[in-house]
């Protein structure tokens, strides 16, 4: 590691901007060493080699082409995650059902829950002002007394590209990223976001902001409330002292920003939900695939599995149209579907040994 930090510094901007977020640990462990024997871990190859060439800074394009927006794709495929004539909504919804997945059991683990049916994706009557409203992707329903005083934790999911190459020629670093798209979830993106903001402080609802970008690293709030606020994992987003305050275009907003610097927990929801596994099934592991025999290691596999398949997917569908579109040659290895078709579910199987 020594060796390697002390390379950093002579590579290119446009690499050590970046170099943090295709170290993920998530996408890491998704590409290496997860157990393959449950069928949703198989990747379809196209899409597996799509997030490698990713995860090792490789080109996906031979060269660089002409999108429909007019903008250049680069030969990296980072203009896919910002172009706003490629839909992420799919992408977005993989990971946020991830999300909830990975909540419904390790929060029932943890005992922050009472039961899965304490977390809900897009749930409406949230708000008594505004019964349609949807201020969160997922809601999870707290036990009382087990996050301070607030009784609904409001997780909000977003994707974010490496830079807007519109608006940014000169990236920004990704924790920069991550936390002025956190701010911004804060700030809320509804036509009505003032009264939202409002409703949500007048109850005792508690908002955390999940970013993940195109290299599948998670932004500094959602990870300090996975892996706990001291920890010293080598691969994740830290809170920066200070944070940034842009986008915090108001007290109200920054009120809800302090609520969610208040209350991420010490530990953190993988060391909570291990100790209480290990306390009350010392012997049993989480599930029966090795080496996931902890809830933070099932976890990791969920989220980093559907981050592949999440961010691979929406590249491989823009690269295949880009490539139809220009009657290239030259990449359809890289874009080509896989001859034997894979399953594409977004989860694994429950396991038998999981707990429910
Ligand atoms: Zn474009």
């Amino acid at each position: 590691m020594t060796n390697y930090e002390q390379l950093l510094p002579s590579l290119p901007p446009c690499f050590t901007k970046v170099e943090k977020s295709i170290r993920s640990h998530f996408t890491s462990v998704a590409l290496t060493s997860l157990p393959r024997a449950p069928a949703a871990h198989r990747v379809p190859p196209a899409i597996f080699i799509i997030m490698l060439k990713r995860k090792l800074r490789l080109p996906i394009l031979a060269t660089p082409l002409r999108c429909k927006c007019s903008q250049i794709i680069d030969i990296y495929g980072d203009h896919y995650l910002s172009c706003n004539q490629h839909s992420k909504t799919t992408m977005h919804n993989r990971f946020r059902d991830a999300v909830a997945v990975v909540f419904s059991h390790l929060a029932t683990n943890a005992s922050l829950i009472g039961s899965y049916a304490d977390v809900t994706c897009e749930p409406t009557g949230l708000l008594p002002s505004l019964p349609l409203q949807r201020p969160a992707d997922i809601c999870v329903h707290l036990s009382p007394g087990m996050l301070s005083s607030w009784s609904h934790l409001l997780v909000d999911v977003t994707s974010i590209p490496f830079y807007d190459s519109r608006h940014d020629p000169n990236p920004s670093p990704v924790e920069r990223l991550h936390e002025c798209a956190e701010n911004k979830k804060f700030r809320g993106t509804h036509h009505n976001k003032n009264e939202v903001l409002a409703a949500i402080l007048q109850h005792r609802y508690v908002m955390l902001p999940c970013t993940f970008d195109s290299g599948g690293l998670l932004g500094p709030l959602f990870s300090a409330f996975l892996f706990g606020q001291n920890n010293d994992h080598h691969s994740i987003l830290r809170i920066s002292q200070p944070r940034p305050k842009r986008n915090l275009v108001n007290p109200q907003v920054e009120a809800l920003a302090d609520r969610t610097l208040s209350m991420l927990p010490k530990p953190g929801l993988f060391i909570m939900a291990n100790s209480s596994w290990q306390e009350s099934h010392p012997t049993t592991p989480f599930t029966d695939h090795f080496p996931l025999n902890l809830p933070s290691q099932w976890a990791t596999a969920v989220i980093g599995n559907n981050l592949i398949l999440a961010i691979g997917r929406h590249l491989e569908d823009a690269l295949s149209f880009s490539l139809k579109e220009h009657h290239s040659t030259v990449c359809k290895a890289v874009a080509c579907q896989p001859r034997i078709p894979r399953p594409r579910r977004p989860f694994p199987p429950l396991y038998p040994g999981m707990s429910v």
